[in-house]
C-alpha cells in the first residue's frame, strides 16, 4: 500500500517522502482513514510501530482544510506523559507541517514558561503538551482550550501509570464536549479501556500488533548471571560484539549513575538519562547518543519513555523491570519500524519470578544462555529483590515516584494548586 491511497493531501505527501517513508506502517494504514472521515479512534500501537505519523498526519489533514480562523486558537491539543515524548511529536508536528500554513507549539515543566507562553501567545493551531505544565498555564489564564477540535491522547497507558488520571479528567473539563478523539496506548489494560470509555465517542478501535507481544524483529535473549558479575557481562558483551549504541535499562536512578561510571571507567563513553538529571543533561545526552558520541545510554524507564532513536540495535535489561509491561515498552526501543534489533536481558536469581511474568505477558520462553566466567551464582536466593530497589508491582502509582522524573513532579503540583491559582512565581519555584 502506498500513502497516495490514503487521502492525505499533496502538502502532507511531499513532507511525507521528504521523511523518506516509502510505505505507511500497519498502524498508519488503519489508523488515518477513520481518523480523516472525523471518527474518534482507540488504537493500540507499541512504539516504534510509526503512531505518531499515524495520529499527525490525518490532523493535520483536517486542520488544513478547515477555513482558517482570524485568529489563531488552539485547535488540536496533543497529550503526552512525559517532556521526551512531547519535545519528539512537537519535532514530528513541525516536519510533517512544513509544507501547510499551520502552527504548532509544545509546553513541558522543568524549563521557564516565558518562551513558551510567548509562542502560544504568537497564535498556534496545535499545542504538544505534557499535563502539569497545560493546567498550570491554563490557571494561570495563559491559554485556552475553548477552541479544541481534536485531541490526541498519546500512551495512555503511562499516562495512567503516572498518576495523570485527575489531571485528564481536569483538562477534559477545559475542552468544548464536541470533539474528536483520538486515544493511543501500548497496552489495553481494563483501566484504559474505562479510560476511553468516558473520553472516546462510539471509537473505531485499531490494532496494528497483537495485545502486550513484542515486536516479531526483536531478537530476545536472557543471561543468566550471578548478580555481582552483571557490571562485568555488559562490559564484555558491548566490548566483543563492538556494540556501538546501546541503550540500557537499570532499575533505580542510583543504578543508572554507578552503571555509567563503571562504563566510563572501562573506556566505553556512557551517559544517564534519569529524573535527576537536568533537562539540559538529558537532552545534551540524548543528543550524544544519536550523533554517535555517547556509545551506551544508561537510562531508567520513565525517562527513556518517547525517546525517538531510529534503527537501534541494541537494548540491554541491566535488571529486569519488576512490572511485566515495562519489559514490551524498553524492547520496543529496538527493532522499529521494520528494523532488526536485539532485546538482552541480564538476570540474577533474584529476578526468576519477575522472568517469569514476563515470559507470560508475551507468550513465550525466553532463550537462556550462559557465559563463561560469569555463570549463575548456584546458591544465591531466588526470593524476588526487595521493594526499595524498585516500584511495586501492586501500587504501581505510588511507587512510580520512586522512579520520578519532572513529569510527576509536574502532576503533583498541578494537584496541589487551587483551580485558578495566579500565584505564578511559587508555581514556578516547584518546578
Ligand atoms: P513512532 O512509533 O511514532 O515513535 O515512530 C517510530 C519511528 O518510525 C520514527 O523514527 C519514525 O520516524 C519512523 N516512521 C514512522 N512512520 C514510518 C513509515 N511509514 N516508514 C518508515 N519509517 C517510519
Amino acid at each position: 500500500m502506498s500513502f497516495n491511497t490514503l487521502g492525505l493531501s499533496e502538502a502532507l505527501l511531499k513532507a511525507i517522502s521528504k521523511k523518506g517513508y516509502t510505505n505507511p506502517s500497519p498502524i498508519q494504514q488503519k489508523a488515518i482513514p477513520p481518523i480523516l472521515e472525523g471518527q474518534d479512534v482507540l488504537a493500540s500501537a507499541q512504539t516504534g510501530t510509526g503512531k505518531t505519523a499515524g495520529f499527525t498526519l490525518p490532523l493535520l489533514h483536517l486542520l488544513s482544510e478547515n477555513p482558517k480562523q482570524k485568529y489563531r486558537p488552539i485547535r488540536a491539543l496533543i497529550l503526552t506523559p512525559t517532556r521526551e515524548l512531547a519535545a519528539q511529536v512537537y519535532a514530528n508536528v513541525r516536519e510533517y507541517s512544513e509544507f501547510l500554513n499551520l502552527r504548532s507549539a509544545v509546553i513541558f515543566g522543568g524549563v521557564n514558561q516565558k518562551p513558551q507562553v510567548a509562542n502560544i501567545r504568537s497564535g498556534i493551531d496545535i499545542l504538544v503538551a505534557t499535563p502539569g505544565r497545560l493546567i498550570d498555564l491554563e490557571n494561570q489564564r495563559l491559554l485556552s482550550l475553548k477552541r479544541v477540535e481534536i485531541l490526541v491522547l498519546d500512551e495512555a497507558d503511562r499516562m495512567l501509570d503516572m498518576g495523570f488520571l485527575r489531571d485528564i479528567e481536569r483538562i477534559m473539563s477545559m475542552m468544548p464536549a464536541k470533539r474528536q478523539n483520538l486515544m493511543f496506548s501500548a497496552t489495553f489494560s481494563k483501566d484504559i479501556r474505562k479510560l476511553a470509555h468516558g473520553i472516546l465517542n462510539h471509537p473505531v478501535q485499531v490494532e496494528a500488533t497483537p495485545e502486550n507481544s513484542t515486536v516479531d524483529a526483536i531478537n530476545q535473549k536472557v543471561y543468566r548471571v550471578a548478580k555481582g558479575l552483571k557490571t562485568g557481562l555488559i562490559i564484555k558483551l558491548i566490548s566483543d560484539g563492538s556494540w556501538k549504541q546501546v541503550l540500557v535499562f537499570t532499575r533505580t536512578k542510583h543504578g543508572a549513575n554507578k552503571l555509567c561510571k563503571k562504563m566510563i571507567g572501562s573506556g566505553i563513553s556512557a551517559a544517564a538519562i534519569h529524573g535527576n538529571k537536568s533537562q539540559g543533561a538529558r537532552t545534551k545526552a540524548l543528543a550524544g547518543f544519536k550523533n554517535g558520541s555517547v556509545r551506551v545510554l544508561v537510562a531508567t524507564d520513565i525517562a527513556a519513555r518517547g525517546l525517538d532513536i531510529p534503527l537501534l540495535p541494541h537494548v540491554v535489561n541491566f535488571e529486569l523491570p519488576n512490572i511485566s509491561e515495562d519489559y514490551v515498552h524498553r524492547i520496543g526501543r529496538t527493532g522499529r519500524a521494520g528494523a532488526s534489533g536485539e532485546a538482552i536481558s541480564l538476570v540474577s536469581a533474584d529476578e526468576t519470578t519477575y522472568l517469569r511474568d514476563i515470559e507470560k505477558l508475551v507468550g513465550m520462553r525466553l532463550p537462556v544462555e550462559i557465559v563463561e566466567g560469569f555463570e549463575p551464582d548456584p546458591n544465591a536466593s531466588t526470593e524476588p529483590v526487595k521493594q526499595s530497589q524498585g516500584r511495586s508491582r501492586n501500587s504501581r502509582n505510588n511507587n512510580r515516584n520512586s522512579n520520578a522524573n519532572s513529569s510527576n513532579k509536574d502532576r503533583h503540583s498541578s494537584n496541589r494548586r487551587p483551580k485558578r491559582n495566579t500565584n505564578r512565581k511559587s508555581s514556578d519555584r516547584r518546578r
